[in-house]
This record gives structure tokens, C-alpha cells and sequence, in this order.
């Protein structure tokens, strides 16, 4: 039995033999041809072309039962670039002038797209849809069947590389159970997509591929970010026994606790909000019990379109989301792009040092027009239910005081043009950003409340990428340094009177909800939506004052090791249900 640490991003557990998609590396038989094959080579490509279009509208045909029309759209749009004529023209153009072999030309000219895409912060998130589209037409060429993952036989866990968007969105999830990536972070679109997909997923992993063979038996821990390889039969019934029980009473709790409050055994009131990506995850969160969206990321509306969402699009979306909500609040985050999104283990961002770069909060500022856009469709939606704005990647005053004027002017011309808007609209900011925590008190003041975004904050305190496999293991939530700035925030938030919530992924894990009760946080807003009654269970079972000691206690632990063992050890003793 082997245990690989990776990044835990999509939770649950999955038992089954190892899938290996081998690395999809496409050797190129000939480069050149004679003139009198140049109309040959244009036919191939062109019947290359058809067969890719009509794998992309079946796949967005299938995908679009199973995951939803926008994450189907990722398809739609590279049918969309495989009708330009002007893209198509680069190809030919090629065969023609260059004499170029139909997959030369395809290579080149999307080496030199990639190239383009990438001197672009807002294109360059593109580029593994560029690679999908090159495999595909070059799978089809050269007449190597496409390693189709809706068509398994039996269970497995997928082991690769990387998956390319298109081969996260449409894999089979009858069939794949469980998802092993060696590169990539929580925010690739993998990851993204997995969750959507609700398949446990483990990413990070390191070198797995060569070291793993197909029909190998694993455990994917998605919750704990574990992969446990040829698992001995102690550790197969232990975690046979977790995923039946999470199974078993993820069922009833959501029976028992939907219409519940979060309350603890001694009065403290906090609420359970869920983390959406699309408008289509409101009615699932809304059945598990959600009592609002505490983060909704609006940047995956870029999935739909080359282009910036228009205000429309983003009014439609957002107005999708609160109808569906009836009359729960919302928090809309403003647009979050760059560095890693959505360019997971494919990441070219231009930036020499992306993740301390020009992105989030900082490139919409540099794009008044963006964020204006969507801030107007904010302030439309505003009237028709509980619409609160939250700005990502604050890291000073100054930029607070920016946005709030961008939306004062904003609001001012709703007046003058008598358009209704919520003149009450709550806005907050993530803290997510180290000097944002140590400033909190002053940040507290200018906003309606904060939330807290753990995934970056432990990233920025404790100087590990979030997205980089090799120092994955040094990702850890319980950090002192993590936990005492989670508490300066919660404490500077409530000297001033405003709410703090915390929306990283370390909210969606159950492990952790007793200790950020005890370390005051107002909201937990987490994904999947099974996992909230479990959050509700753990708050529901255990007094205020209790919760309290123990964070008090874990914030002075030196070792992330050690006040993980005595969370667990607590948890064990009030959640037994949870944690047997
Ligand atoms: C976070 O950083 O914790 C967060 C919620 O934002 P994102 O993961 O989208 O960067
Ligand atoms: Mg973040």
C-alpha cells in the first residue's frame, strides 16, 4: 500500500481500478509534401474538420444533458473556432504556399495561435481549448481512434497527466468514479469541472502516471487529498465503510436538516451558504439547505464565449440564479480572472509571477470597462431579490475606495436615467490577501462585510502556489500562521459591527467546521451542496462555548500536524456519525 498527497479538490470517496489515459503526445509522420499532393492534403484536412465538428456538437449534445448547456458550450465554442474562415484559411493557406503535410499545418498554426493567446491575459485562458482542438483534429487525421472517455466498460479511477476541459466535461460519471491528476490545482478547470460533476478528485499528485498501472486498485480521499494505492484490506473496509456511511447519512441528514437552522446547542446562530459556479447549481444547494449563495464565481460565464460576458449575459445569469433562490440572499463576486484560472497545469499566463501579478481585482481595474458592465447588470438584478457585491483579491484601502466610487458613479447614473437599484446593495470584499487580514480593521470600516477566501489566503501567508504539485504537501489550512490572521479578520469584522463569512474550499470540509465556529465565523459558504447538511450536523452538535476553547487552543499549536490530530480527535468525539 502506497498514500500520494495531492490537492484535495473534489470531496467524496472512490474505490475502484486505475484508468491510465496515456499522455497524448501525437508524432507526426511527415512534415513536407510534393505539389502534386497539395489538393490530397486540403481534402484530409477538410474531412478532418467535418469528422471534428461532428464529435464536438455530439459531445455538446451529451454534455449538455449531463453537466449543464454551459459548461456544453466549451464545445460549442471549438466548433465555433473550427467554422472561422479565417482560421480555417490559416490552414490551407499553409498546405498550399508551404506545401506543409495536413498535420504540420495543423501544428504550426496552432503553435503560432497559442502564441497569440498567450501575449493576451484574457485570451492566454484559452489555450487548452487550443491543445483540445489540435489533439482532436490531429487524432483525426492520422487515424488513431480518440480515447473517448464516455465509452468505459466498468468503474474506474481516471488517471492522467492532465485532461483537457473537453475530456473533464465529457467523461462518463457512471462510469468514472474517481479523478487522479499529476499537475494542476483546485482552480483548473478540471477541477472546477469535477465538482460540477460531483466525482471526487485528487490533483497535485505527482508523478503518478509512471508509476501506476492500469487495473491497479485505489482509494481517491477527494476530501482529504489522499490517493491510497493497492490499499490493504483494513484500509479498503475502513474507507468502504466511510463512503457507505457518508452515502447512507448524506440522505438523511439532508431529510433531517434541510429546514433546520445552524444553531449550536447553545444559541449561536451561523448560516450554511453554498459556492456555485453556474445558476444551474441553485436548485441542488437550495434542496440540501442552502440559505443563500455565499460565492458565487461569475468569471466562469467567460466559459461561454471568446469574448467578455456583455451586461446582458450577465444580467441573464445572475437573474437565472436569484429566481431560483426565492428571496435567499446572493453574494456576486466580481470577475477573478488570472493567474491560475483557467489555465490549471496548461498555465501561460504572460506574467513572469501571474499569482502576484495583474491579476483578479487588480485587472478589472485596469478594465474599468469590464467590471462597469458587470456592476451595472449587479445593479439591475439588485431590485429582483437579496443581491449583495463582494470584491475578490483586496489588498489595501486604496483599492476599496476605487471600486466603491466606480459603483457610486454607477449608482448615480441609475438615478439620473431613473433605474431602479437597490440603494441598500451590501457590499463586501473578500479577504484573501495577508495585508487585507492584518488591515481588517481598517477595511471594515468602508465595507458591509467580508469574506474570507482561504484557498488564496494560505496560498499568500504560508508562500505555497496553490496550484503547484511539489509543494502541495505544504498546503495547510490549520497553519497557526492561517488560523490567527482568519482570526484577526473575524475579530477586526466584528469590532465594526459587519459579518464575516469564509468561502474557500477549507469551509467545504467538515473537518474544520467546528473550528471556525469557534474562531467566530459568521457564514460558511461551501461546495458540494452534500456536504452542507454535514456542516449543519457538526454546527448542531456542539455548544459555542466549546467550539470556542478548541479554536482558542488549535491557534497556538507550532505544528499543522499536531492541531489537525486534536480537531479530529474532537471531532470524533462529538460527530462520532460523521467521523466513526
Ligand atoms: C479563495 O481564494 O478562497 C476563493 C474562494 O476564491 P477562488 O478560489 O475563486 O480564488
Ligand atoms: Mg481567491
Amino acid at each position: 500500500m502506497e498514500i500520494k498527497r495531492g490537492v484535495a479538490v473534489s470531496p467524496g470517496i472512490a474505490i475502484a481500478e486505475v484508468f491510465l489515459l496515456e499522455a497524448e503526445g501525437v508524432r507526426i509522420p511527415e512534415h513536407f509534401i510534393s505539389a502534386g499532393q497539395v489538393e490530397r492534403e486540403v481534402q484530409r484536412l477538410e474531412t478532418a474538420m467535418e469528422q471534428a465538428l461532428g464529435e464536438l456538437e455530439a459531445l455538446a449534445r451529451r454534455v449538455s444533458d449531463a453537466a449543464g448547456a454551459t459548461i456544453a458550450e466549451i464545445f460549442s465554442a471549438h466548433a465555433g473556432m473550427l467554422r472561422d474562415q479565417y482560421f480555417r484559411e490559416e490552414f490551407f493557406e499553409r498546405i498550399r504556399t508551404k506545401k506543409y503535410a495536413a498535420e504540420f499545418a495543423v501544428s504550426r498554426t496552432m503553435r503560432q495561435w497559442r502564441k497569440v493567446f498567450q501575449e493576451d491575459s484574457f485570451l492566454a485562458t484559452r489555450v487548452p481549448d487550443l491543445d483540445d482542438l489540435e489533439r482532436r483534429l490531429l487524432r483525426s487525421l492520422l487515424g488513431a481512434k480518440r480515447e473517448e472517455l464516455g465509452t468505459l466498460k466498468s468503474e474506474v479511477i481516471l488517471v492522467a497527466h492532465d485532461l483537457a476541459p473537453s475530456q473533464t466535461a465529457s467523461v462518463d460519471t457512471e462510469r468514472v468514479k474517481g479523478i487522479v491528476i499529476e499537475g494542476g490545482g483546485p482552480t483548473s478547470h478540471t477541477a472546477i469541472i469535477a465538482r460540477a460533476l460531483g466525482i471526487p478528485a485528487v490533483v497535485g499528485v505527482g508523478s503518478v502516471t509512471a508509476e501506476l498501472s492500469g487495473g491497479d486498485m485505489v482509494i481517491v480521499d477527494g476530501s482529504q487529498g489522499l490517493v491510497i494505492v493497492e490499499p490493504d484490506e483494513e484500509t479498503l473496509e475502513s474507507y468502504r465503510k466511510r463512503r457507505s456511511v457518508s452515502m447512507q447519512s448524506g440522505l438523511i441528514l439532508m431529510e433531517e436538516l434541510r429546514d433546520q437552522p445552524a444553531e449550536t446547542m447553545d444559541g449561536r446562530r451561523v448560516h450554511i451558504m453554498a459556492n456555485i459556479e453556474f445558476p444551474r447549481e441553485v436548485p441542488g444547494a437550495v434542496e440540501h439547505g442552502a440559505e443563500g449563495i455565499g460565492l458565487y464565481r461569475t468569471e466562469f460565464l467567460y466559459l461561454a464565449s471568446d469574448e467578455p460576458p456583455t451586461e446582458r449575459e450577465h444580467f441573464e445569469a445572475y437573474m437565472e440564479a436569484i429566481r431560483q433562490l426565492g428571496g435567499r440572499p446572493m453574494i456576486i463576486r466580481t470577475l477573478d480572472l488570472g493567474a491560475d484560472k483557467f489555465g490549471g497545469v496548461h498555465d501561460v499566463a504572460v506574467e513572469r509571477n501571474p499569482f502576484l501579478g495583474r491579476r483578479s481585482i487588480r485587472y478589472c481595474l485596469d478594465h474599468p470597462e469590464i467590471l462597469r458592465d458587470q456592476l451595472r447588470a449587479i445593479l439591475r438584478v439588485s431590485v429582483h431579490g437579496d443581491v449583495r457585491v463582494m470584491f475578490p483579491l483586496i489588498s489595501s484601502v486604496d483599492e476599496v475606495l476605487q471600486v466603491r466610487r466606480m459603483l457610486d458613479d454607477l449608482c448615480e447614473e441609475f438615478e439620473q436615467q431613473g433605474e431602479d437599484y437597490d440603494r441598500d446593495l451590501q457590499v463586501g470584499i473578500m479577504v484573501e490577501v495577508p495585508s487585507a487580514a492584518v488591515c481588517a480593521e481598517m477595511l471594515a470600516q468602508h465595507v458591509d462585510f467580508f469574506s474570507i477566501g482561504t484557498n488564496d489566503l494560505i496560498q499568500y501567508t504560508i508562500a505555497i502556489d496553490r496550484a503547484n504539485e511539489h509543494v502541495s504537501d505544504m498546503y495547510r489550512p490549520l497553519h497557526p500562521a492561517v488560523l490567527r490572521l482568519i482570526k484577526m479578520t473575524v475579530d477586526a469584522a466584528h469590532d465594526q459591527g459587519i459579518e464575516v463569512g469564509l468561502c474557500g474550499e477549507m469551509a467545504s470540509e467538515v473537518a474544520y467546521a467546528i473550528l471556525l465556529l469557534g474562531l467566530g465565523i459568521d457564514h460558511l459558504s461551501a461546495w458540494p451542496a452534500v456536504i452542507l447538511p454535514q456542516l449543519k450536523k457538526a454546527i448542531r452538535s456542539v455548544r459555542y462555548e466549546d467550539a470556542r476553547a478548541l479554536s482558542e487552543k488549535i491557534v497556538n499549536i507550532q505544528d499543522a500536524d499536531e492541531a489537525t490530530r486534536i480537531v479530529m480527535e474532537f471531532n470524533k468525539n462529538v460527530l462520532p456519525g460523521l467521523f466513526p
